[in-house]
C-alpha cells in the first residue's frame, strides 16, 4: 500500500492521510508535518526551513529528498507509506521514482481537486485554531500559485 497524495493546500490530503493510514496500518509521511517537528525541536533543519514556510515558499529539494529517504528507510515502512504534500516538484518525483524503483516499489497517485475558493475558505477556519503562521490569507495565495 503506498499512496501519494496530490492536491492543493486545504484539499483534505492530511485528513485523508490519516484515514487511509489507520485502516491500512501504514505511516502518513508528511513532509510538512516532519518540518514543524523540526522548526518545534530547533534542529538545523528546522533553522532552515522557518522563514520558507512562513512566506509560503518551497523548503530546498535536496532538504526535502533527504528527510523522505531516511524516512522511508525506517522499518515502519516496509509495508507501504502515505506520502502526503510529498512530491511538489519534478526533481522531488524523480527523486521518488528513483527510490521506488530501486526497491522495486510501486506507488498509486491520487490527486485531489477542490476550488480556490473552497481551500482559501478552509485554510482561513483552520488558520483559527491550528496557530499556523501560514494559514493567512497572502501567504495561503502565495502557497497555491506555488
Ligand atoms: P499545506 O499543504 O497546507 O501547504 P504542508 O504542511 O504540506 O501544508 O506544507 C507546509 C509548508 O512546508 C509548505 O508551504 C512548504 O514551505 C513546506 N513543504 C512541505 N512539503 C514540502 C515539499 N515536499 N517540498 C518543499 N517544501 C515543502
Amino acid at each position: 500500500m503506498r499512496i501519494i497524495l496530490l492536491g492543493p493546500p486545504g484539499a483534505g490530503k492530511g485528513t485523508q492521510a490519516q484515514l487511509i493510514c489507520k485502516r491500512y496500518n501504514v505511516p502518513q509521511i508528511s513532509t510538512g508535518d516532519m518540518l514543524r517537528a523540526a522548526i518545534r525541536e530547533g534542529t538545523e533543519l528546522g533553522l532552515q526551513a522557518k522563514s520558507v514556510m512562513d512566506n509560503g515558499g518551497l523548503v530546498s529539494d535536496e532538504l526535502i529528498i533527504g528527510l523522505v529517504k531516511e524516512r522511508i528507510a525506517q522499518p515502519d515502512c516496509v509495508n507501504g507509506c502515505i506520502f502526503d504534500g510529498f512530491p511538489r516538484t519534478v526533481a522531488q518525483a524523480e527523486a521518488l521514482e528513483l527510490l521506488l524503483e530501486r526497491r522495486h516499489m510501486k506507488a498509486v497517485l491520487l490527486d485531489m481537486f477542490v476550488e480556490e475558493d473552497e481551500v482559501i475558505k478552509r485554510l482561513l477556519n483552520r488558520g483559527k485554531t491550528s496557530g499556523r503562521a501560514d494559514d493567512n490569507y497572502e501567504t495561503i495565495k502565495k502557497r497555491l500559485q506555488v
